[in-house]
Protein backbone atom coordinates (compact mmCIF):
# COMPACT_ATOMS: atom_id res chain seq x y z
CA UNK A 1 0.00 0.00 0.00
CA UNK A 2 1.53 3.50 -0.85
CA UNK A 3 2.19 6.37 1.69
CA UNK A 4 -0.43 8.45 1.33
CA UNK A 5 0.19 11.89 2.85
CA UNK A 6 -1.91 13.38 5.83
CA UNK A 7 -4.32 16.33 4.99
CA UNK A 8 -4.19 19.29 6.13
CA UNK A 9 -7.02 19.31 9.09
CA UNK A 10 -9.81 21.67 9.44
CA UNK A 11 -9.63 24.19 12.14
CA UNK A 12 -10.96 22.99 15.42
CA UNK A 13 -11.88 25.93 17.49
CA UNK A 14 -13.41 25.48 21.03
CA UNK A 15 -14.76 21.76 19.94
CA UNK A 16 -16.77 22.75 16.75
CA UNK A 17 -14.93 22.04 13.59
CA UNK A 18 -14.66 25.36 11.19
CA UNK A 19 -15.36 24.50 7.74
CA UNK A 20 -13.82 26.54 5.16
CA UNK A 21 -16.03 27.61 2.28
CA UNK A 22 -17.66 25.69 -0.56
CA UNK A 23 -14.83 25.35 -3.09
CA UNK A 24 -17.13 25.26 -6.18
CA UNK A 25 -19.90 28.25 -5.13
CA UNK A 26 -18.08 29.80 -1.83
CA UNK A 27 -21.34 28.70 0.05
CA UNK A 28 -21.42 27.69 4.05
CA UNK A 29 -20.82 23.57 4.72
CA UNK A 30 -21.83 21.50 7.48
CA UNK A 31 -19.67 18.86 8.23
CA UNK A 32 -20.78 15.23 7.50
CA UNK A 33 -20.38 11.93 10.09
CA UNK A 34 -17.03 10.50 9.85
CA UNK A 35 -16.35 6.79 8.78
CA UNK A 36 -12.98 5.14 9.73
CA UNK A 37 -10.50 5.40 9.85
CA UNK A 38 -9.09 3.56 7.98
CA UNK A 39 -10.93 4.87 4.52
CA UNK A 40 -10.86 3.30 1.02
CA UNK A 41 -9.96 4.24 -2.50
CA UNK A 42 -12.02 3.45 -5.29
CA UNK A 43 -9.79 0.70 -7.03
CA UNK A 44 -10.52 -0.77 -3.13
CA UNK A 45 -6.95 -0.09 -1.69
CA UNK A 46 -7.27 0.84 2.15
CA UNK A 47 -6.46 4.47 3.03
CA UNK A 48 -4.77 4.88 6.36
CA UNK A 49 -7.17 8.48 6.85
CA UNK A 50 -10.36 8.45 8.09
CA UNK A 51 -13.20 9.59 5.39
CA UNK A 52 -14.50 13.48 6.69
CA UNK A 53 -16.73 15.14 4.30
CA UNK A 54 -19.29 17.92 4.46
CA UNK A 55 -21.83 19.76 2.48
CA UNK A 56 -22.62 22.65 0.86
CA UNK A 57 -25.58 24.41 2.34
CA UNK A 58 -25.73 26.28 -1.48
CA UNK A 59 -24.91 24.23 -4.05
CA UNK A 60 -25.18 20.85 -2.36
CA UNK A 61 -22.53 19.26 -3.53
CA UNK A 62 -20.33 16.88 -1.09
CA UNK A 63 -16.45 17.43 -0.81
CA UNK A 64 -13.52 16.67 1.98
CA UNK A 65 -13.94 18.48 5.04
CA UNK A 66 -10.29 19.63 5.01
CA UNK A 67 -9.13 21.74 1.69
CA UNK A 68 -7.28 19.35 -0.38
CA UNK A 69 -3.38 19.16 -1.65
CA UNK A 70 -3.19 18.33 -5.31
CA UNK A 71 0.20 16.56 -4.55
CA UNK A 72 -2.08 14.10 -2.52
CA UNK A 73 -4.78 14.04 -4.93
CA UNK A 74 -2.10 12.74 -7.63
CA UNK A 75 -0.33 10.48 -5.06
CA UNK A 76 -3.01 8.38 -5.73
CA UNK A 77 -3.26 7.64 -9.26
CA UNK A 78 0.74 6.51 -8.88
CA UNK A 79 1.71 3.01 -10.36
CA UNK A 80 -0.61 0.91 -7.84
CA UNK A 81 -4.04 2.65 -9.39
CA UNK A 82 -5.49 0.02 -11.01
CA UNK A 83 -9.33 0.43 -11.48
CA UNK A 84 -10.64 -0.86 -14.08
CA UNK A 85 -7.50 -3.40 -15.60
CA UNK A 86 -9.47 -6.79 -14.74
CA UNK A 87 -10.88 -8.34 -17.94
CA UNK A 88 -14.31 -7.23 -16.27
CA UNK A 89 -17.06 -7.87 -19.11
CA UNK A 90 -19.54 -5.12 -16.88
CA UNK A 91 -16.70 -2.74 -17.56
CA UNK A 92 -17.01 -2.95 -20.81
CA UNK A 93 -20.73 -2.68 -20.67
CA UNK A 94 -20.61 -0.04 -18.99
CA UNK A 95 -17.67 1.82 -21.40
CA UNK A 96 -20.33 1.01 -24.16
CA UNK A 97 -23.66 2.51 -22.36
CA UNK A 98 -21.50 5.64 -21.74
CA UNK A 99 -20.54 5.79 -25.04
CA UNK A 100 -23.85 5.50 -26.31
CA UNK A 101 -25.36 7.59 -24.13
CA UNK A 102 -22.44 10.76 -24.94
CA UNK A 103 -23.44 10.00 -28.69
CA UNK A 104 -27.10 9.88 -28.04
CA UNK A 105 -27.06 13.52 -26.46
CA UNK A 106 -24.73 14.79 -29.27
CA UNK A 107 -27.77 13.94 -31.47
CA UNK A 108 -26.74 14.34 -34.97
CA UNK A 109 -23.67 16.18 -34.18
CA UNK A 110 -21.71 12.87 -34.75
CA UNK A 111 -17.67 13.68 -34.06
CA UNK A 112 -14.89 12.97 -35.95
CA UNK A 113 -12.77 13.38 -33.39
CA UNK A 114 -12.78 12.51 -30.10
CA UNK A 115 -10.45 12.80 -26.62
CA UNK A 116 -11.14 10.78 -23.99
CA UNK A 117 -9.43 12.20 -20.67
CA UNK A 118 -8.63 9.71 -18.04
CA UNK A 119 -9.84 6.27 -20.24
CA UNK A 120 -8.49 3.79 -17.94
CA UNK A 121 -8.33 1.28 -19.65
CA UNK A 122 -9.56 2.19 -23.09
CA UNK A 123 -13.53 0.70 -22.34
CA UNK A 124 -14.95 4.25 -23.58
CA UNK A 125 -12.93 4.56 -26.49
CA UNK A 126 -13.44 1.13 -28.11
CA UNK A 127 -16.94 1.70 -28.06
CA UNK A 128 -16.55 4.84 -29.21
CA UNK A 129 -14.37 3.03 -32.36
CA UNK A 130 -17.50 1.05 -33.02
CA UNK A 131 -19.45 3.81 -33.43
CA UNK A 132 -17.25 6.22 -35.43
CA UNK A 133 -15.15 4.64 -37.69
CA UNK A 134 -12.26 6.42 -39.35
CA UNK A 135 -12.31 9.10 -36.54
CA UNK A 136 -9.35 10.09 -34.89
CA UNK A 137 -9.81 8.73 -31.19
CA UNK A 138 -7.14 9.52 -28.52
CA UNK A 139 -7.00 8.97 -24.94
CA UNK A 140 -5.51 10.04 -21.73
CA UNK A 141 -4.56 8.59 -18.79
CA UNK A 142 -2.03 9.34 -15.83
CA UNK A 143 -2.31 6.20 -13.86
CA UNK A 144 1.04 4.02 -15.57
CA UNK A 145 -0.88 0.49 -15.53
CA UNK A 146 -4.11 1.50 -16.73
CA UNK A 147 -2.20 3.75 -20.17
CA UNK A 148 -0.46 0.89 -20.55
CA UNK A 149 -2.96 -1.51 -20.77
CA UNK A 150 -4.83 0.98 -23.21
CA UNK A 151 -2.21 1.05 -25.04
CA UNK A 152 -2.22 -2.73 -25.72
CA UNK A 153 -5.55 -2.72 -27.27
CA UNK A 154 -4.07 -0.69 -29.98
CA UNK A 155 -5.70 2.78 -28.85
CA UNK A 156 -3.25 6.07 -29.18
CA UNK A 157 -3.00 7.29 -25.52
CA UNK A 158 -1.40 9.98 -23.76
CA UNK A 159 0.24 9.29 -20.58
CA UNK A 160 -1.05 12.79 -18.42
CA UNK A 161 -3.04 14.67 -15.93
CA UNK A 162 -5.67 16.38 -17.82
CA UNK A 163 -3.98 19.80 -16.52
CA UNK A 164 -0.72 18.85 -17.94
CA UNK A 165 -1.92 18.42 -21.29
CA UNK A 166 -0.73 21.16 -23.97
CA UNK A 167 -2.76 22.96 -25.95
CA UNK A 168 -3.25 20.35 -29.19
CA UNK A 169 -2.24 21.36 -32.78
CA UNK A 170 -5.31 19.87 -33.90
CA UNK A 171 -8.45 20.62 -31.57
CA UNK A 172 -11.14 17.64 -31.40
CA UNK A 173 -15.03 17.73 -32.08
CA UNK A 174 -15.90 15.82 -28.72
CA UNK A 175 -13.48 15.88 -25.56
CA UNK A 176 -15.19 13.52 -23.03
CA UNK A 177 -14.70 12.14 -19.60
CA UNK A 178 -16.16 9.71 -17.53
CA UNK A 179 -16.05 9.46 -13.71
CA UNK A 180 -12.49 11.54 -13.09
CA UNK A 181 -14.04 15.15 -12.25
CA UNK A 182 -14.61 13.34 -8.59
CA UNK A 183 -11.35 12.95 -8.36
CA UNK A 184 -9.71 16.28 -8.81
CA UNK A 185 -8.21 18.41 -6.39
CA UNK A 186 -9.61 21.48 -8.67
CA UNK A 187 -12.82 20.57 -11.05
CA UNK A 188 -13.23 24.31 -12.53
CA UNK A 189 -9.61 24.06 -13.53
CA UNK A 190 -10.33 20.37 -14.57
CA UNK A 191 -13.15 21.26 -16.96
CA UNK A 192 -11.17 23.86 -18.24
CA UNK A 193 -8.46 21.96 -19.40
CA UNK A 194 -10.78 19.80 -21.13
CA UNK A 195 -12.13 23.09 -22.65
CA UNK A 196 -9.01 24.17 -24.17
CA UNK A 197 -8.54 20.48 -26.08
CA UNK A 198 -12.27 21.45 -27.81
CA UNK A 199 -12.21 23.34 -31.04
CA UNK A 200 -14.14 26.22 -31.08
CA UNK A 201 -18.02 24.81 -31.86
CA UNK A 202 -16.79 21.97 -30.13
CA UNK A 203 -18.08 19.93 -26.95
CA UNK A 204 -17.23 18.75 -23.48
CA UNK A 205 -19.24 15.84 -22.14
CA UNK A 206 -18.62 14.85 -18.50
CA UNK A 207 -19.97 11.65 -16.35
CA UNK A 208 -20.13 11.94 -12.70
CA UNK A 209 -21.50 10.04 -9.84
CA UNK A 210 -24.96 11.63 -8.83
CA UNK A 211 -24.68 13.63 -5.77
CA UNK A 212 -28.78 14.82 -5.04
CA UNK A 213 -29.05 11.40 -3.15
CA UNK A 214 -26.26 9.49 -0.89
CA UNK A 215 -25.08 6.78 -2.42
CA UNK A 216 -21.66 4.47 -2.12
CA UNK A 217 -19.57 6.99 -4.23
CA UNK A 218 -19.88 9.27 -1.22
CA UNK A 219 -17.29 6.99 0.92
CA UNK A 220 -14.54 7.06 -1.48
CA UNK A 221 -11.88 9.07 0.01
CA UNK A 222 -10.57 9.79 -3.67
CA UNK A 223 -13.59 10.89 -4.25
CA UNK A 224 -13.10 15.08 -3.33
CA UNK A 225 -16.16 16.32 -4.81
CA UNK A 226 -20.14 14.92 -5.26
CA UNK A 227 -20.79 17.25 -7.96
CA UNK A 228 -24.85 18.29 -7.87
CA UNK A 229 -26.20 20.11 -11.55
CA UNK A 230 -26.15 23.37 -9.65
CA UNK A 231 -22.63 23.11 -9.53
CA UNK A 232 -21.59 21.55 -12.71
CA UNK A 233 -23.75 24.17 -14.58
CA UNK A 234 -21.83 26.80 -12.43
CA UNK A 235 -18.36 25.36 -12.91
CA UNK A 236 -19.13 25.51 -16.64
CA UNK A 237 -20.21 28.82 -16.44
CA UNK A 238 -16.65 29.67 -14.70
CA UNK A 239 -14.83 28.25 -17.32
CA UNK A 240 -16.62 29.54 -20.04
CA UNK A 241 -18.58 26.33 -20.95
CA UNK A 242 -22.59 26.23 -21.39
CA UNK A 243 -24.34 23.33 -20.24
CA UNK A 244 -27.04 22.11 -23.00
CA UNK A 245 -28.07 18.88 -21.90
CA UNK A 246 -27.97 17.15 -18.84
CA UNK A 247 -29.61 13.73 -17.61
CA UNK A 248 -28.85 11.13 -15.12
CA UNK A 249 -27.34 7.52 -16.34
CA UNK A 250 -30.11 4.82 -16.70
CA UNK A 251 -29.94 3.08 -12.82
CA UNK A 252 -28.74 -0.16 -14.55
CA UNK A 253 -25.39 1.46 -15.18
CA UNK A 254 -24.98 3.09 -11.94
CA UNK A 255 -26.33 6.39 -9.75
CA UNK A 256 -24.27 8.22 -12.28
CA UNK A 257 -24.95 11.63 -14.52
CA UNK A 258 -24.19 13.29 -18.23
CA UNK A 259 -23.82 16.60 -18.81
CA UNK A 260 -23.04 17.70 -22.16
CA UNK A 261 -21.08 21.56 -22.37
CA UNK A 262 -20.59 23.23 -25.61
CA UNK A 263 -18.11 25.92 -26.01
CA UNK A 264 -20.56 28.05 -28.38
CA UNK A 265 -23.06 29.93 -26.03
CA UNK A 266 -26.37 28.74 -27.28
CA UNK A 267 -28.92 28.69 -24.24
CA UNK A 268 -28.09 27.01 -20.82
CA UNK A 269 -30.78 24.50 -19.65
CA UNK A 270 -32.27 25.48 -16.20
CA UNK A 271 -31.59 23.07 -13.51
CA UNK A 272 -33.79 20.27 -13.86
CA UNK A 273 -32.81 18.59 -10.33
CA UNK A 274 -34.21 21.25 -7.58
CA UNK A 275 -33.14 19.01 -4.52
CA UNK A 276 -33.15 21.65 -1.67
CA UNK A 277 -29.62 21.77 -0.57
CA UNK A 278 -30.15 21.32 3.13
CA UNK A 279 -32.26 18.18 2.63
CA UNK A 280 -29.56 16.27 1.09
CA UNK A 281 -27.20 17.13 4.11
CA UNK A 282 -29.54 15.76 5.90
CA UNK A 283 -29.95 13.07 3.94
CA UNK A 284 -26.34 12.22 3.51
CA UNK A 285 -26.26 12.71 7.59
CA UNK A 286 -28.77 9.17 8.16
CA UNK A 287 -26.79 7.63 4.99
CA UNK A 288 -23.25 8.01 6.59
CA UNK A 289 -24.47 7.05 10.29
CA UNK A 290 -26.13 3.92 8.70
CA UNK A 291 -22.55 3.52 7.42
CA UNK A 292 -21.05 3.88 10.58
CA UNK A 293 -23.81 0.97 12.04
CA UNK A 294 -22.85 -1.62 9.08
CA UNK A 295 -20.38 -3.56 11.38
CA UNK A 296 -22.18 -3.91 14.25
CA UNK A 297 -25.15 -4.84 12.12
CA UNK A 298 -23.03 -7.46 10.27
CA UNK A 299 -21.53 -8.77 13.60
CA UNK A 300 -25.49 -9.14 15.23
CA UNK A 301 -26.13 -11.17 12.08
CA UNK A 302 -22.75 -13.77 12.35
CA UNK A 303 -22.59 -16.74 14.79
CA UNK A 304 -18.81 -16.34 15.71
CA UNK A 305 -17.56 -19.08 13.07
CA UNK A 306 -15.85 -18.24 9.85
CA UNK A 307 -18.34 -18.22 6.79
CA UNK A 308 -18.01 -17.38 3.39
CA UNK A 309 -18.87 -14.08 1.56
CA UNK A 310 -20.84 -13.98 -2.06
CA UNK A 311 -19.02 -10.81 -4.12
CA UNK A 312 -15.26 -10.17 -4.18
CA UNK A 313 -15.38 -6.45 -5.80
CA UNK A 314 -16.39 -2.43 -4.78
CA UNK A 315 -18.47 -4.01 -2.56
CA UNK A 316 -16.31 -6.51 -0.61
CA UNK A 317 -13.93 -4.10 -0.76
CA UNK A 318 -16.07 -1.39 1.27
CA UNK A 319 -17.02 -4.11 3.56
CA UNK A 320 -13.31 -4.54 4.20
CA UNK A 321 -12.60 -0.83 4.86
CA UNK A 322 -15.76 -0.26 7.10
CA UNK A 323 -17.02 -3.21 8.19
CA UNK A 324 -13.68 -4.87 9.02
CA UNK A 325 -14.63 -6.85 12.60
CA UNK A 326 -17.41 -8.62 10.22
CA UNK A 327 -14.47 -9.10 7.35
CA UNK A 328 -12.53 -10.69 9.95
CA UNK A 329 -14.83 -13.53 9.60
CA UNK A 330 -14.53 -13.73 6.09
CA UNK A 331 -12.89 -17.06 5.07
CA UNK A 332 -13.29 -16.88 1.25
CA UNK A 333 -15.11 -14.65 -1.42
CA UNK A 334 -17.56 -17.04 -3.63
CA UNK A 335 -17.78 -15.12 -7.07
CA UNK A 336 -19.49 -17.04 -10.47
CA UNK A 337 -16.57 -15.40 -12.72
CA UNK A 338 -13.31 -15.34 -10.40
CA UNK A 339 -11.47 -13.16 -13.29
CA UNK A 340 -13.23 -10.62 -12.27
CA UNK A 341 -12.33 -10.52 -8.50
CA UNK A 342 -10.21 -7.77 -7.11
CA UNK A 343 -7.32 -8.21 -5.31
CA UNK A 344 -8.36 -8.32 -1.49
CA UNK A 345 -7.03 -10.36 1.13
CA UNK A 346 -8.80 -13.47 0.73
CA UNK A 347 -9.54 -16.14 -1.92
CA UNK A 348 -11.87 -16.06 -4.73
CA UNK A 349 -13.23 -18.97 -5.90
CA UNK A 350 -16.14 -19.95 -8.24
CA UNK A 351 -19.52 -19.94 -5.84
CA UNK A 352 -21.36 -23.63 -5.40
CA UNK A 353 -23.78 -25.12 -3.16
CA UNK A 354 -22.94 -25.33 0.65
CA UNK A 355 -22.73 -29.17 1.71
CA UNK A 356 -25.01 -28.21 4.42
CA UNK A 357 -27.28 -25.29 5.21
CA UNK A 358 -25.13 -22.24 6.10
CA UNK A 359 -24.65 -18.26 6.47
CA UNK A 360 -23.22 -16.19 3.51
CA UNK A 361 -22.27 -12.75 3.93
CA UNK A 362 -23.74 -10.87 0.56
CA UNK A 363 -21.40 -7.91 -0.71
CA UNK A 364 -22.86 -7.24 -3.93
CA UNK A 365 -24.09 -3.69 -5.04
CA UNK A 366 -27.07 -2.58 -1.75
CA UNK A 367 -29.35 -2.82 -4.61
CA UNK A 368 -29.09 -5.85 -5.82
CA UNK A 369 -28.44 -7.75 -2.05
CA UNK A 370 -32.24 -9.00 -2.04
CA UNK A 371 -32.11 -10.37 -5.47
CA UNK A 372 -29.15 -12.58 -4.82
CA UNK A 373 -29.98 -13.47 -1.30
CA UNK A 374 -33.42 -14.88 -2.99
CA UNK A 375 -31.17 -17.23 -5.67
CA UNK A 376 -28.46 -18.74 -2.81
CA UNK A 377 -31.40 -19.43 0.15
CA UNK A 378 -32.76 -21.02 -3.29
CA UNK A 379 -29.06 -22.94 -2.27
CA UNK A 380 -29.29 -23.80 0.99
CA UNK A 381 -27.35 -20.51 2.05
CA UNK A 382 -28.58 -18.14 5.02
CA UNK A 383 -27.63 -14.85 2.91
CA UNK A 384 -26.57 -11.91 5.38
CA UNK A 385 -27.26 -8.78 3.49
CA UNK A 386 -26.73 -5.69 4.94
CA UNK A 387 -29.54 -3.17 5.77
CA UNK A 388 -32.14 -1.76 3.16
CA UNK A 389 -30.92 1.87 4.23
CA UNK A 390 -27.92 1.50 2.62
CA UNK A 391 -29.56 0.30 -0.55
CA UNK A 392 -27.62 2.17 -2.93
ZN1 LIG B 1 -21.18 24.90 -2.96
Amino acid sequence: MPEILPLKDAKDRAGVRSLTACALCGGPRHALPTLGPPSILSDGRIDSRPLRKASCLSCGSSSHAASTVQQVVRASYDRSYDLGIAQDPSAETRGSAYGSAILAALGSDMPKSVLDVGCGSGSLLNSLARHLPGGRLVGVEAATQLAAAASRRGLTIIESFAEDLPLPSKPFDLVCSVNVIEHTHDPAKFLWSLSRQATEDGYVAVVCPRADRPNLELVFQDHIFGLTHQALLRLGQDVGLTLIRYSPTPEEDGDFQLCLFSRKSNGAIQPSLTVDPSSMHRNRVAYLREWQKLDNFLMSQIDGNPLPCFGAGEVAALMRAYAPRAWSYVAELLVDDPATAWRLDRSARVYKRPDAPSPLLIAVHPSRQRMVANRVEGDDYRAICWPDTLGR
